[in-house]
């Protein structure tokens, strides 16, 4: 019963001793607890995070002195110089803190990474105004009355400071997110506004009330509305991997561009990443980049992301710009060491393939580059490097053409919503009856202002990685259809007309149904029309491939092999996938006639065999790419079906085309 009476009396003596910090200390408890949590994990180390630090440390400061300044103004120092310490401190503090809150506002949206010279006198001229005030106070407190009343007015002018950078920072966010709408923190803006209105209002409390004590609990709430809105650690790291995630680095290439910092980005890429999931499933795959993306983490100090399901990224400084391939290669070797290893998830064991992905900052790329540009350059690594192997350096010149690709690729969504793509006929010789009975349509892109024409074999694959291939396909075919039934084509001696399919779009399931759709709307016969198939890595299913061309065939549509002898265009695909008609590919043609090719003779045994070989198999041969009588010659005697070449015509616009049938047939 004693013990417990004497603890009640404590109790009770503390809290008529803490009275009157009450607030302060709930706040000061309150910003500790963040502040330990906030220290305890990973930070960005980038420069709006080392601001937001010196929000922590000057608010942690702020409330201390403002704490103390009760308790120790009953200490009875000499010259009360106790009073005067917290009192000073507590200004001090304050000062910074606005200053802090204005730059952090400032860094994070990105407006600026530099204080210039004009910006600097407006933002340092009133902190120094705010310096001088508070080290004015010590001349003006000869007694107590004069002190508290000098206090005030020092309070005053600080809080009008503080009002100051808070006004500044609403106006030039307001005029930052006008003038930026699609700004990358714009999703955020509700959390700067938050802060802001609570700054605005502690500041004006303050001026009303100068010896209010809620100032500390503003502090806090604020310095808690930016760790949660805005600095939370979980907003940057990417809760599978304990990586940083896309929002983190976004902000770093910020931060690093601004500074004008030299720098290499590195791209982990896990080839078989997406096999592993679809066969083992989303939580190993998982755990598998969270192993790659830990011993990252652990290896090597610099910041590591994880933005792209399949891949870990990199950011690797280079500040002394050492010599890029020594410094790179270090990293390089020790990834490839481990990578050759093995990864444990569970029970199971995975070698996987993988490879690394580099770009130089700023030799590698454009200066100018946007953040929004590199962002999407992370995304996009294979379109920059041609190597193989493990590791790939992006080649500046594919990284070059990075700004006519994305002119292509607006254009060709231009042409599609404008049906401005234009098709091109090219005749085919048909040799046993002499006339020509086939044409291939060959689809054209012009650009008037810069690009003149530009050649399918550049934009369809561009077409087909932004998704746009099922639409331009649905105008080529269109297009072609018209044009053969509007104009009879049938009717005048023509028996096919070949159309090529790109990779994606020969396996798109979509295909045989908008194939039949189409031939409906133009009452064609299907039996018309033959469609080249280019094998190319973009058909990843052979399944898919022969399902549409089974489907196909059941209506009546044919097949060609296009481009026989190049890339994947081979005899294995032959022996697989059963094609009416093969179209040799000019590169077996041209050595033949090349003079001076040192193998010419071999070339000439290739192509014989392969025509022979061919024809054996009950197949009809077109030879693309014929250009003299001489070739003409040589392959009627070989016995191929046809031929298509410059020798006859090029490719020729609708009305030529329609004047050439006119003319020949
Ligand atoms: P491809 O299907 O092998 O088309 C034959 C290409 O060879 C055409 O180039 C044609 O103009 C060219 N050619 C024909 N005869 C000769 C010749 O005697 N000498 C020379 N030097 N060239 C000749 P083009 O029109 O630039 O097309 C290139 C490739 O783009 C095509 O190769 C095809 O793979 C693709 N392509 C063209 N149009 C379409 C289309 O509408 N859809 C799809 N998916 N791909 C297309
Ligand atoms: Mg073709
Ligand atoms: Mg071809």
């Amino acid at each position: 019963m004693d013990t417990f009476g004497f603890i009640a009396g404590e109790i009770k003596h503390f809290l008529d001793l803490t009275t009157p910090i009450q607030l302060q200390l709930v706040a000061l408890s309150f910003l500790l607890v963040l502040e330990i949590m906030y220290f305890h994990r990973r930070r960005l180390p980038i420069l709006s995070t080392r601001t937001f630090i010196g929000i922590l440390i000057f608010s942690l400061v702020f409330i201390i002195a403002d704490t103390s300044v009760i308790p120790v103004s009953k200490l009875q120092l000499p010259r009360n110089w106790g009073i005067r310490l917290a009192s000073q401190l507590r200004l001090y503090a304050y000062l910074n803190l606005s200053l802090c809150q204005y730059l952090y506002i400032t860094f994070l949206q990105g407006r600026r990474q530099h204080i210039n010279i004009k910006d600097g006198l407006r933002i340092f001229t009133i902190y120094g105004f705010g310096v001088i005030s508070i080290i004015s106070v010590n001349f003006l407190t000869k007694n107590e009355q004069q002190g508290f009343f000098a206090y005030d007015v020092i309070n005053l002018i600080n809080n009008i400071i503080s009002l100051f950078y808070a006004s500044m920072t609403l106006i030039e966010s307001r005029i930052f997110y006008k003038k930026n709408p699609d700004s990358f923190f714009r999703g955020k803006r509700r959390y700067i506004y938050w802060t802001l209105a609570v700054w605005i209002i502690i500041v004006v409390i303050q001026i009303i009330q100068s010896r209010t004590t809620i100032s500390s609990i503003g502090v806090a709430a604020m310095c808690f509305l930016i760790y949660m809105g805005l600095e939370t650690p979980g907003n940057y790291i990417d809760h599978d991997t304990e990586a940083m995630n896309s929002t983190a680095l976004r902000l770093f290439l910020q931060d690093y561009i601004s500074h004008k910092k030299v720098f290499f980005i590195l791209n982990i890429d896990i080839e078989d990443y997406e096999s592993i999931e679809e066969q083992f499933g989303e939580n190993i795959a998982t755990a598998l980049i969270s192993k790659v993306s830990e011993f990252a983490l652990k290896s090597f100090t610099f910041p590591v992301f994880h933005v792209a399901p399949n891949s870990i990224t990199l950011i690797v400084p280079n500040n002394k710009r050492l010599e890029h391939n020594f410094y790179i290669d270090v990293i390089l070797k020790r990834l490839k060491e481990r990578l050759e290893q093995a990864w444990f998830v569970g029970e199971n064991s995975f070698y996987l393939s993988s490879h690394c992905d580099f770009i130089v900052y700023p030799d590698d790329l454009n200066k100018e580059i946007s953040i929004h540009e590199f962002m999407s350059l992370i995304n996009e690594w294979h379109f920059y490097s041609k190597d193989l192997g493990f590791v790939r350096q992006a080649n500046p010149e594919l990284v070059k053409n990075r700004k006519r690709h994305n002119k292509i690729v607006k254009l060709v969504r231009e042409a599609i919503d404008t049906d401005g793509i234009e098709m091109y006929y090219q005749p085919i010789y048909e040799v046993q009856s002499k006339k020509f009975t086939n044409f291939e349509a060959l689809v054209r892109l012009k650009d008037n202002k810069t690009y003149g024409y530009i050649s399918p074999e550049e934009f369809i694959p561009l077409a087909e990685k932004h998704g746009l291939i099922m639409r331009l396909s649905d105008r080529i075919f269109n297009q072609v259809f018209d044009f053969v039934a509007s104009n009879k084509i049938a009717d005048k001696g023509i028996s096919h007309i070949e159309v090529n399919l790109s990779g994606l779009q020969s396996v798109d399931a979509a295909l045989p149904e908008q194939m039949t759709q189409l031939l409906r709307k133009y009452e064609l016969n299907p039996n018309i029309v033959n469609l080249e198939i280019t094998e190319s890595i973009a058909i990843t299913s052979s399944f898919m491939l022969k399902k549409n061309m089974d489907e196909l065939k059941k209506i009546g549509c044919t097949f060609s092999m296009d481009d026989f002898g190049t890339g994947y265009s081979n005899l294995s695909q032959m022996a697989k996938i059963d094609y009416e008609l093969i179209k040799i590919d000019k590169s077996l043609l041209w050595p033949c006639f090349d003079k001076n090719n040192p193998v010419q003779e071999n070339a000439k045994i290739i192509l014989d065999n392969m025509i022979t070989m061919i024809l054996s198999l009950g197949k009809k041969i077109v030879v693309e790419g014929v250009e003299t009588k001489e070739q003409l010659d040589y392959l009627e005697k070989m016995g191929v079906t046809y031929i298509q070449g410059f020798y006859f015509s090029k490719p020729l616009p609708a009305a030529d085309y329609l004047k050439f049938l006119e003319e020949k047939n």
